[in-house]
């Protein structure tokens, strides 16, 4: 099998660049080690930056996000029995986000790829990448029991963070960082409590209302990074939720049946350079936020616009020059999404041990945000996204 750009991953990036370089006249082809029905079942994201919407919508992929999709012109901030509102149209000059779930974006470009684009095989698990440093990479895979080989003139790791592209960059550094706690996940059948995402600090610790339709509501609780979400009955749930969010009004949680339950690890990590050779890593495969300041897809986004460009300018030019740049272009947005969300988890967690001291400033940061029209700017612009480039 041969093609141009060989894709390993059918996450939102592999399938995002995909479509881009079809849109671009440049073939690919998108190994995916699950089956569709795992890829478009996995519940993760749920916010799209202003960026990543007009991407998709640029992209052809925006139809069904701009008829379900939830747009947000804002986020309440919850401490010390006290709600805040953060409006994002009025702090950053118009922008906002969306709320469309993950699985949708990825069923959306699954179906436009198996449609008009080109191969995107599913059960086709990339064993390693070969030749990396030479004009000849290939991807080794195994497809249904079957070991093939993919030669292609570029190759892509969008294969998350347990995948196999980044052992084949050599001579890498990774800068790394995990949290002592986690998050209790849980999806459940009811109408969302509020009509904006609700993140909230809690002596108990952090929770974050959040949803994925008007009916389906997405809720978080942070809980020891070891725990087991079945050891939490659904009415336990509801209770720590209840009480992580109270307030001094009359404000109350809706409860309903949980129909998923799981955890979370927290994790910072980047790996540089982002590029060998002829391989280049995008999204998850290269850097991992903690889910607090809602940037990991978002990333992956911005990670596959700028390599779509820089490989239909080579097709067009012959010039490198963009290629040579995407590592550090995309690091250094990769890197204010990482100092962001690493503030945003450091504002709103309780960390165990924390001393009385160090939970009084947590509560002035939280004051200064709330009363200093600078730093709520700064927290607005930081969350409707980074720009892409
Ligand atoms: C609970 C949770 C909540 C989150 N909330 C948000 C949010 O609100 N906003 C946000 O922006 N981000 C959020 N994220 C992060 C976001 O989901 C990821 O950053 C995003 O999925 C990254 O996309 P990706 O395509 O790079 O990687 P992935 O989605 O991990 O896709 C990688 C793909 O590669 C495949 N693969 C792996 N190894 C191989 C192999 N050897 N061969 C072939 N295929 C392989 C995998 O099966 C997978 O389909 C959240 C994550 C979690 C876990």
């Amino acid at each position: 099998m041969r093609t141009t750009v060989g894709i390993i991953g059918a996450g939102p990036a592999g399938l995002l660049l995909a479509r881009l370089l079809h849109n671009a006249g440049i073939d690919s082809v998108v190994l995916e080690s699950r089956d569709r029905a795992y890829v478009e079942r996995r519940q993760r994201a749920g916010i799209l930056e202003q960026g990543t919407v007009d991407v998709l919508r640029e992209a052809g992929a925006g139809e069904r996000m701009d008829r379900e999709g939830l747009r947000h012109d804002g986020i309440e901030l919850r401490f010390a029995r006290r709600r805040h509102r953060v409006d994002f149209p009025a702090l950053t000059g118009g922008r906002s986000v969306m709320v469309y779930a993950q699985t949708e974006v990825c069923k959306d470009l699954i179906a436009l790829q198996l449609k008009e684009g080109g191969p995107l095989l599913f059960e086709a698990e990339a064993l390693a990448v070969e030749g990396a440093g030479t004009d000849r990479p290939r991807v080794r895979f195994r497809h249904r029991g079957t070991e093939e080989v993919l030669e292609c003139d570029y190759v892509v790791g969008c294969d998350g963070y347990w995948g196999v592209a980044r052992a084949a960059v050599p001579d890498g550094r990774s800068f790394e960082r995990t949290y002592p706690f986690g998050w209790l996940g849980i999806l459940a059948d009811v109408a969302p409590s509020h009509d904006e995402l609700v993140y909230a600090r809690h002596d108990r610790g952090f929770a974050l209302l959040s949803m994925r339709s008007p009916s389906v509501s997405r809720l978080y609780l942070q809980v020891p990074a070891d725990t087991d979400a079945d050891g939490w009955s659904d009415e336990e749930i509801w209770d720590e939720l209840e009480r992580r969010f109270e307030t001094d009004d009359d404000w109350s949680l809706r409860r309903g049946p949980i129909t998923q339950k799981s955890v979370t690890p927290m994790r910072s990590y980047v790996h540089e350079p982002m590029r060998h050779g002829r391989l280049f890593l995008a999204g998850d495969a290269a850097h991992i936020v903690p889910p607090t300041g809602a940037k990991g897809l978002n990333l992956a986004v911005g990670d596959v616009v700028t390599l779509a460009r820089a490989l239909a300018h080579r097709a067009a030019t012959g010039s490198e020059e963009l290629l040579d740049a995407y590592s550090a272009t995309c690091l250094r947005r990769v890197w204010q999404a990482e100092r962001f969300s690493y503030d945003m988890t450091t504002l709103l967690h309780t960390v165990p041990g924390a001393t009385p001291f160090e939970d009084r400033l947590q509560l002035a940061r939280l004051d200064r945000i709330t009363s200093s029209r600078a730093a709520e700017t700064d927290l607005a612009e930081a969350y409707t996204g980074f720009p892409i480039g």
